[in-house]
C-alpha cells in the first residue's frame, strides 16, 4: 500500500496551493473535522452553512486535485459555552449526521474544561452511540492529563456503552499516549510547527508505544502550520530506518481501518 491519509486537516483555514502540493506528495484521503472559525459565532445559521460548505464545496475542491475528502461535524468545545446557541446547533447537527461524506462526530471534547463544555461533550457522545458512529475526540491543548483524566471517567461511568473501536482521541503527546492506548482508544498524534508535535517527538513516542492504533496528522488549520506532516513525518521515519509496514501503519492503514468503520467512508486503498 502506499500514499498518505490525513485524518485531521481544516482545509476550510487552507488554500488551493496547499491542496495541489497535498495531492503531488502523496496525499490521496482526507478527514477535515468541524472547528471554531477563530470567532464566536453569532447565530445558528453559520454552522449550517459551514457543515454544508465542508461536505459539499471542499469535497468538490479536493476532489479535482485527486483527493477523496471526508467531514466529521460537531459542535466544537469552543463553541460548547455559549448558550442557547450551542444546543440549538446541536439540534441542526441531527439532519446532518446522515448526509454522505458525514464519517464522524468530531471535534469534541474540552477546551478549557467546564461543566458547559462537558453536557455538550455528553450529547455528543450519546448521538454517536446511538447511531453507532465513530467519534473523534480532542485533547485541550492545556491540562492534557485532566482533559484525558475526565475522559475516561466518563467513559468508565457509562460501562460498556461506548465502543471504545469506534473512539479516537486526537492531540495526544507524551503525557497522554500511554493512557489513551491503555483506554483501548485509537490515538492521534498532530504534527505541527511550534505548538504542537516535532517530527522527531512523534517518532520517539511511536518508538516507545509501537505503531498499533496511532495515527499522525497535521491537523493544519489558520494557525502557522504544515499540510503535508504527514508524508513529512513518513520521509523521516524512513530516515531514521523504521521499517516500512510501521510507516504504513501511522501514515495511512491505521486511520483507514478507524474510519472505515463508518458505512459512509468510500474510500478504499488501491491495491495492485
Ligand atoms: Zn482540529
Amino acid at each position: 500500500m502506499s500514499g498518505f491519509f490525513d485524518p485531521h486537516i481544516h482545509m476550510y483555514s487552507r488554500t488551493t496551493d496547499d491542496y495541489d502540493a497535498m495531492s503531488k506528495a502523496g496525499i490521496e484521503v482526507i478527514v477535515q473535522p468541524s472547528f471554531w472559525l477563530g470567532g464566536p459565532r453569532t447565530f445558528v445559521g453559520t454552522f449550517i452553512d459551514y457543515w454544508e460548505h465542508l461536505i459539499s464545496f471542499e469535497t468538490t475542491r479536493a476532489k479535482q486535485f485527486g483527493i477523496e475528502h471526508f467531514v466529521c461535524i460537531s459542535v466544537n468545545p469552543k463553541e460548547s459555552v455559549q448558550r442557547p446557541l450551542a444546543l440549538d446547533a446541536l439540534h441542526a447537527m441531527l439532519k446532518f449526521i446522515d448526509r454522505e461524506r458525514v464519517v464522524a462526530i468530531g471535534e469534541i471534547g474540552y477546551n478549557l474544561i467546564n461543566e458547559l463544555e462537558e453536557e455538550i461533550f455528553i450529547k455528543q457522545l450519546e448521538i454517536a452511540s446511538t447511531k453507532k458512529i465513530p467519534i473523534m475526540i480532542h485533547l485541550p491543548h492545556q491540562n492534557k492529563i485532566k482533559g484525558i483524566e475526565k475522559i475516561d471517567e466518563i467513559l468508565n461511568q457509562n460501562g460498556n456503552k461506548y465502543d471504545r473501536k469506534k473512539i479516537l482521541i486526537d492531540h495526544n503527546t507524551e503525557e497522554t499516549i500511554k493512557k489513551t492506548l491503555e483506554m483501548g482508544l485509537w490515538a492521534g498524534l498532530s504534527v505541527y510547527p511550534l505548538t504542537k508535535l516535532s517530527p522527531k517527538r512523534a517518532m520517539d513516542i511511536i518508538r516507545k508505544n509501537g505503531s498499533d492504533s496511532i495515527m499522525i496528522n497535521s491537523a493544519a488549520d489558520w494557525g502557522i502550520s504544515d499540510p503535508l506532516s504527514v508524508p513529512l513525518v513518513a520521509r523521516e521515519m524512513r530516515k531514521e530506518g523504521f521499517r516500512k509496514n510501521e510507516i504504513e501503519k501511522v501514515t495511512m492503514i491505521n486511520a483507514y481501518d478507524f474510519y472505515k468503520q463508518s458505512n459512509k467512508f468510500t474510500w478504499k486503498p488501491q491495491v495492485q
